[in-house]
């Protein structure tokens, strides 16, 4: 079992999806399987290629494993921690900021983050505006078969073009990479063909957890395209050989490459840990680009450190490692009002309940942090 690696499909349809598949890789503690007796409050899955990283890291594990903390639900912690719901334009877009948009291709993971902000919605049927499930639910293996493929998102493509304002689209979900060569580059060619869009990117974790993907002809999509990638790396541990060689491969491609790193207790809330990890990054031309406060979704509590433990971190790396490994820590405001830089102390206004800040228009917003 060690060397499994087999191609991208295969990685999906063997994925692990309940305990009995998951105790074939590793084992579990009477807790751990205690909690797959209940119904799981978030989607649960695990390519086998990140399940064989887990047997050898404490910290990836706790990532992926399900454990009765993600019950509970936290004071201040919320199903939609961002306000995406308020600012959904459509079905499958995201409009928060002036000139940028989030475009949610997909549901789909290949293996679910127990943090994932967007845990309301991912392994789940995307819904419509109404909060109805579409007759057809897509997935990311059926979507080759729809005909046209592009079919469902007809009104986001008409929204982009309406608003003539919007400069970047940012493609994400769910993962967009799980969606298949022939979708994805009909998918790039068409926002591509909006002639006011600058800018493309694709969010995924696609790299760490599913590194089979990242192909030749997957790179050479991209490349036409002109896309960047902005993924998702929480720890050094994720750097396999298999993920440093489709990082490699990418950028070999010319594909520009950022990370995004979600602060996690226990997992990266350590200076060594996050210049491991950001120097490692570097290695293979990834960029340290966000160092992300862990949103308050439902059932995170377990994963949040406090902001002055993040303000700490981020301060024992500027001026102490090379500036390009150093990222920007945010907090995106919760409800909706953007990714905040978070530089010092003096920044924030400490409550009972939490700090408050204000954002790049100058609105208060509200993080509920953890006292003490
Ligand atoms: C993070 C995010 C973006 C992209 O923000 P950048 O700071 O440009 O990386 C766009 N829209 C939404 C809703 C986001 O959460
Ligand atoms: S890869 Fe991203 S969208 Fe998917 S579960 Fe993890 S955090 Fe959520």
């Amino acid at each position: 079992m060690e060397s499994i690696s087999h191609d991208w499909k295969w990685q999906i349809a063997n994925r692990i999806a309940t305990r009995e598949q998951l105790e074939e890789y590793i084992e579990l503690t009477e807790e751990e399987r205690a909690v797959f007796d209940g119904e799981l409050p978030l989607s649960f899955a695990v390519t086998p290629h990140y399940a064989n990283l887990t047997r050898n890291s404490e910290a990836l594990r706790k990532t992926v494993i399900p454990v009765g903390a993600e019950n509970n639900v936290g004071t201040g912690e919320l199903a939609d921690p961002l306000g995406e719901e308020d600012h959904r334009a459509t079905p499958h877009l995201i409009h928060t900021y002036p000139d940028k948009v989030l475009f949610l291709a997909t549901t789909f993971c290949s293996t679910y983050c127990r943090y994932c902000t967007r845990s309301r919605m991912v392994g789940k049927p995307q819904l419509n505006l109404e909060g109805r499930v579409p007759s057809r639910p897509p997935s990311a293996m059926n979507q080759s078969e729809q005909s046209p493929a592009l079919q469902k998102y007809a009104d986001t493509f008409a929204y982009i073009e309406a608003h003539t304002e919007i400069r970047d689209v940012l493609i994400s979900g769910g993962d967009p990479l799980t969606m298949t060569d022939s979708v994805l580059d009909e998918l790039l060619s068409r926002v591509r063909n909006i002639p006011h869009i600058r800018m493309v990117r694709i969010g995924s974790k696609v790299p760490v957890v599913l590194p089979q993907r990242i192909t030749d002809d997957l790179c050479s999509i991209l490349r036409k395209h002109r896309v960047w990638l902005s993924l998702h790396f929480i720890h050094a541990d994720e750097l396999s050989p298999e993920t440093q060689e489709a990082c490699r491969k990418l950028s070999d491609h010319g594909i520009g490459m950022v990370s995004q790193t979600v602060l996690l207790k226990g997992i990266n809330d350590t200076p060594e840990a996050l210049k491991d990890l950001f120097y490692g990054l570097l290695e293979i031309n990834v960029k340290p680009y966000y160092l992300l406060q862990c949103d308050p979704v439902q059932g995170s509590e377990h994963f949040r450190t406090t902001v002055d433990k993040g303000i700490e971190l981020i301060q024992s790396l500027h001026g102490h490692i090379c500036g390009l490994a150093v990222p920007q820590y945010v907090i995106d405001a919760p409800g909706g009002g953007g990714k905040v830089p978070i530089l010092g102390k003096e920044q924030l206004t400490r409550t009972a309940e939490g700090v408050a800040f204000k954002n790049y228009l100058g609105k208060e917003y509200f993080y509920p942090d953890q006292i003490g």
